[in-house]
């Protein structure tokens, strides 16, 4: 392919898809070889990170739930000292840096400091988990919608609209969901939703370990105490689960 786009001014930030290195952009991938500078977060696989030059800095700012290895502040600081050097500073994030992944707070830091931002966008968990899995997101039959949301505890609570989640023919990806399972399977059905209704736990979509567990609204929770799931897992709800692809299941 002729033309590949030179590394712009300031930072890229940069999508690395649900897992799988082959699901990052050719865009991602080029900006990776292209760094001098790389901040990476524990979503992102090894072999991602990989795929910039050994003489890269590289620069570890994970976060997993509960556990800030270094708060957002810092991250968004060490960034903006980096971008500052005027080397090719990449911000690598898992899934796409928009979709509940602080990319926006990181990015405003940067412009309020006059340092350009490129955005190359990612696969997002709820799409990597349909491929992987062979379930439509949406279905003419089953759902017109699908909502992205967020189910991170802030203060022990749980603060959604659950009537507006809890509609027929609607597929729900809930991202940080685990720790809340218990409420959030409670509130859906306090709200109308059948508990009947499919649901699966999906750990690690497109990784060599990812696993499905299936349920129903209703035995999510005990599903998930069962098996012990832990986070990084999706949660989805909807119709659409019950077409689990026959090859996996
Ligand atoms: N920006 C990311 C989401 C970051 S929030 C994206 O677009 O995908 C982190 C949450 O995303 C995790 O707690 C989990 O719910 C979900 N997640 C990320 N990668 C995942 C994967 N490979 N499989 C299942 N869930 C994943």
């Amino acid at each position: 392919m002729s033309g590949i786009s030179p590394f712009p001014s300031g930072v890229s930030l940069v999508g690395a898809g649900p897992g799988d290195p082959e699901l990052i952009t050719l865009r991602g991938y080029r900006r990776l070889q292209q760094a001098e500078v790389l901040l990476y977060d524990n979503l992102v696989s090894p072999e991602i990170v990989d795929f910039c030059p050994s003489t890269a800095e590289r620069i570890y700012v994970g976060k997993s739930a509960g556990k800030h290895s270094l708060p957002q502040e810092a991250i968004s600081q060490l960034l903006l000292e980096k971008a500052k050097t005027g080397q090719r500073v990449v911000r690598l994030k898992g899934g796409d840096p928009f979709v509940f992944g602080r990319g926006g707070e990181e990015m405003d830091v940067l412009l309020e400091n006059g340092i350009a931002v490129e955005i190359v966008p990612g696969i997002t968990a709820a799409l990597g988990a349909a491929a992987s899995f062979g379930f439509p997101l949406t279905h003419r039959d089953y759902a017109q919608s699908c909502v992205f949301v967020t189910g991170h505890l802030k203060d022990h609570s749980i603060d959604l609209n659950w009537t507006g989640l809890a509609q027929p023919n609607q597929t729900l990806a809930i991202y940080m969901g685990i720790t809340g399972l218990d409420v959030i399977a409670r509130e859906l059905q306090a709200a109308g939703l059948p508990g009947r209704t499919p649901a699966a736990l999906i750990y690690r979509a497109t990784w060599p370990e990812q696993r499905i567990y299936p349920a129903t609204l209703a035995t999510l929770p005990e599903v998930a105490k069962t098996y012990a799931v832990k986070p990084p897992a999706l949660l989805v709800i909807g119709e659409v689960v019950g077409l689990l692809d026959r090859q996996h299941s």
